[in-house]
């Protein structure tokens, strides 16, 4: 079970934003700016490039979701990144899939 699997079953604590049905949103514990939140799944996928047609729909419910959640944290007029890593150039750290949503600050560009 990964973090965020016991994140979702309430096994250990979250600041928890946002539930659905299907994602739950929570403050990184590490955050990068000054709003730092990761969306989740529910539903167990390792990382993006594993994903399929068949996840189309979650998939696309979390990145409408994710721009929901940007404006509902106040980030819509400012600006904010979404970013998705997958594997150890990518800087995956959980293998669980999960948007990071970034914003409260000028994100430069290239990424590090
Ligand atoms: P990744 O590096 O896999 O893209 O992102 C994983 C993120 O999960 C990191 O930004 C890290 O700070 C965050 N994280 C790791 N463990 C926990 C935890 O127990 N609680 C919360 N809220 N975030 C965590």
């Amino acid at each position: 079970m990964t973090i965020f699997e016991k994140i979702i079953a309430r096994e250990i604590p979250a600041d928890i934003v946002f539930e659905d049905d299907q994602c739950l949103a929570f403050r990184d514990i590490h955050p990068q700016a000054p709003v730092h939140v990761l969306l989740v799944p529910k539903r167990v996928i390792p990382r993006l490039g594993v994903c399929t047609w068949d996840d189309a729909t979650l998939l696309g419910h979390l990145l409408v979701k994710a721009g929901e959640l940007a404006t509902m944290l106040g980030l819509a007029e400012s600006g904010f990144r979404i970013v998705i890593n997958h594997g150890a150039n990518g800087g995956e750290t959980v293998p669980h899939l999960h948007l990071h949503i970034l914003g409260g600050r000028a994100l430069t560009w290239p990424p590090g």
